[in-house]
């Protein structure tokens, strides 16, 4: 299969996800070979039936190796979905190690992660609801970036792409407090970008994507029917709408790509001008 894409074994974590399904659609679509993760396993059976509808022809890693390597794959047959948990180094591990037997990581999208509905200011936001917001969206990056760079160094890849989702907040200040998410965004941002130094020669690179606010479930279960509390956000858009997951699916393509090969350490804002604004357009 031809594809922006082709011949690279990727993970996706928070597959099952609003950023994490359209990413793994068109990742098939470029010709990868996606490893679906998530920590809800009835979610992530949903998420293959839609890319298996919609990318029918989604590449098969048996059709690309050798007789020596369908013996192993017919041991340890392809695993299209693994249900982990990014919080907990051993999933990680087992499920980027499993990838080991079909020639090994090429690309890991981090993306995994929550906002609390608890999370609030620097007076309110629960200590428990700090922990376990960091534990994901924190820990759950380092552990995909550490088992990454193993991976790749244990395969011998000359070149692997890490993409961390970030987000806007850890750039710019927002008065609609969610402190624990808000700092572990702006972490995500500094080891990502830290890492990329430190693996560049090997060529590894490490990008972060920093979205804006998007018509995901993550934020709009959380805004449902609250006007006002809509309203206070979509004002800020120069171009007057959230933003669509798939925005920033086409970007993490990109960043996966080979397109990509001298964008390291950036944080690769997708926001439709959004954190460039000062008034907007009525
Ligand atoms: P989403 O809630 O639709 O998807 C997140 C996915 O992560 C879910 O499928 C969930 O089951 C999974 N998940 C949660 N905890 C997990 C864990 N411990 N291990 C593995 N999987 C886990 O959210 P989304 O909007 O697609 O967000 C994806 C990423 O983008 C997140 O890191 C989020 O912080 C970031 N982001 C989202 C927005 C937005 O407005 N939606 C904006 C900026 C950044």
């Amino acid at each position: 299969m031809v594809g922006r894409l082709a011949g690279k074994n990727a993970i996706i974590t928070g597959a099952a996800g609003g950023i994490g399904l359209e990413t793994a659609i068109l990742f098939a679509k470029e010709g990868a070979s996606v490893l679906l993760a998530d920590i809800s396993e009835p979610a992530l059976e949903k998420a293959l039936a839609k890319v298996k509808q919609l990318v029918p022809n989604a590449p098969r890693l048996e059709t690309r190796k050798s007789e020596a390597r369908r013996e192993l794959i017919q041991e340890k047959p392809l695993r299209l979905i693994q249900k982990c948990d990014v919080s907990k180094e051993s999933d990680v591990q087992a499920m980027i190690e499993s990838l080991d037997a079909w020639g090994g990581l090429d690309v890991i999208f981090n993306n995994a992660g929550i906002m609390h509905a608890r999370d609030d200011d620097a007076i309110n936001t629960p200590e428990d609801i700090w922990d376990l917001t960091h534990n994901i969206n924190v820990k759950g990056v380092w552990f995909g970036c550490k088992h990454a760079v193993l991976a790749l160094r244990r395969n011998k890849k000359t070149r692997g792409s890490v993409i961390n989702t970030a987000s806007v907040v850890a750039l710019v200040g927002a008065a609609t407090p969610q402190l624990a998410y808000t700092a572990s965004k702006g972490a995500v941002l500094a080891l990502t970008r830290e890492l990329a130094m430190v693996h560049a020669r090997e060529g590894f690179r490490f990008n972060s994507l920093c979205p804006a606010p998007l018509n995901t479930p993550l934020l709009q279960d959380w805004l449902g029917d609250d006007q006002a509390k809509r309203q206070r956000r979509e004002v800020h858009f120069p171009m007057g709408r959230f933003g669509e997951a798939v925005e920033q699916a086409h970007a993490v393509v990109f960043l996966a790509s080979d397109e990509a090969s001298f964008v390291n350490g950036s944080d690769f804002v997708v926001d439709g001008g959004m954190t460039k604004a000062y008034v907007t357009a009525e």
